[in-house]
């Protein structure tokens, strides 16, 4: 069929520039160790910062959440999916970000397509790279849509000085894909002066920075950033978006926001789970910074090797290597040495810009601080 051709010509054009992607078959992704093709490995490549996913506490108060209420929602939150659970939820996630109300959704994908709806015939200036969750609900909501330069507040500034319509910047605590942070406060700054509405996505930073209260809580710039955006699908290790701002924006998301309309709500295992992490956070605030010294030793460790690692200051860590086949020749040798390592290509990445990307975890310990950084010791010399 003439159809399926046009698909089997493109999935070839990927083959040929290495950039075709295939779901591989993993016995437990979020696992410190986990087995790929028999092969055991030290997982460098998952978002559970903290080890959360498999917390003796936490996983008891998910059984518990279906033993009470069972395994579903059965309707979208607005009509009778709004489980009790959901409440306690919002306001305890409303009192660890500090803001008047919050909102949970089904992911921090579905989150940032609300948080996107708030920019109907709006200007909105994004960073040029932020998640495509933000991305996609900028285009969803189909507002003017400018992106400046990454982290490149003068491009920022003279974008606002052109508008002259409401304004929203949209920018990530922590760069999923280069480990860096954004310039909060002058970000504050320009929000203030040209009167933005501020959206921050903490999806990296929530559990790890500011005592796991994220970014804005670190350097107190909780009511400056007007929603606040987060996943509970990370470093706390179950699934679950969340908005958080003041009364009148999550008024206006619970009857505007699309992504939480229009689907069935979360079962009530992951609402108790959430629960359960946030707890553990607000018990355990140091667990990040733990994580953050672990980032910082291995990242001099690369620097030294001389890899590039752009300016990651956080548990994501790039290893830059420039063409996509490189990048996966790399992979399968750290493969070999019993490291999975993320390779990341275009288009998560501008072409050229192809690397490696480890996300380090706060329960590694000494010996797996030194295979990792044995592993690239060899690396540096093969590669
Ligand atoms: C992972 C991620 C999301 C999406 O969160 P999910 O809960 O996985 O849907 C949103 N924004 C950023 C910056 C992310 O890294």
């Amino acid at each position: 069929m003439e159809f399926l051709k046009v698909l089997e010509n493109k999935l070839f054009d990927l083959r040929s520039n290495f950039n075709f992607r295939s779901i591989r078959s993993i016995s437990n992704g979020a696992e410190k160790y986990i087995t790929i093709d028999g092969k055991k490995l030290l997982n460098l490549a998952s978002n559970n910062y903290l080890g959360l996913t498999n917390n003796k506490v936490i996983k008891n108060m998910s059984i518990e959440g279906i033993k009470r209420f069972g395994t579903g929602a059965s309707s979208s939150r607005l009509i009778t999916g709004n489980n009790i659970l959901y409440d306690e939820l919002e306001r305890e996630i409303s009192d660890f970000k500090n803001k008047q109300n919050s909102l949970v959704l089904n992911s921090g994908y579905c989150a940032n397509l609300a948080a996107l709806s708030i920019a109907k015939n709006c200007d909105i200036f994004m960073d040029r790279l932020c998640h495509a969750s933000l991305i996609d609900g900028a285009i969803l909501i189909g507002a003017r849509f400018h992106r400046f330069k990454h982290n490149d507040l003068d491009h920022l500034e003279k974008m606002l000085k052109s508008s002259n319509n409401q304004k929203v910047i949209v920018t990530e605590s922590v760069f999923s894909m280069d480990g860096d942070k954004c310039d909060l406060v002058n970000l504050v700054k320009l929000s203030k002066e040209y009167d933005a509405f501020l959206i921050l996505d903490e999806a990296h930073a929530t559990g790890i920075f500011g005592n796991g209260r994220g970014l804005a809580h670190e350097y107190s710039l909780e009511n400056d950033v007007h929603l606040n955006v987060g996943t509970f699908s990370k470093a706390l290790g179950s699934l679950g978006g969340y908005l958080s701002g003041d009364k009148v924006t999550i008024e206006y998301l619970i009857n505007f926001a699309r992504s939480l309309i229009y689907t069935t709500a979360l079962p009530p295992s992951v609402i108790a789970a959430n629960l359960a992490a946030l707890k553990f956070i607000r018990e355990n605030p140091s667990c990040g910074a733990v994580l953050l010294q672990i980032s910082d030793d291995v990242r001099n460790y690369l620097k030294s090797l001389g890899f590039e690692t752009l300016n990651s200051s956080s548990q994501i860590i790039p290893i830059v290597l420039g063409d996509s086949e490189k990048t996966l020749r790399a992979q399968e040798m750290l493969f070999d040495m019993g490291l999975f390592v993320a390779a990341i290509r275009e288009p998560t990445v501008p072409t050229n810009f192809a690397r490696l990307r480890i996300s380090l975890r706060s329960d590694l310990n000494l010996d797996e601080v030194k295979l990792i950084k044995q592993a690239f010791t060899s690396l540096a010399g093969k590669i």
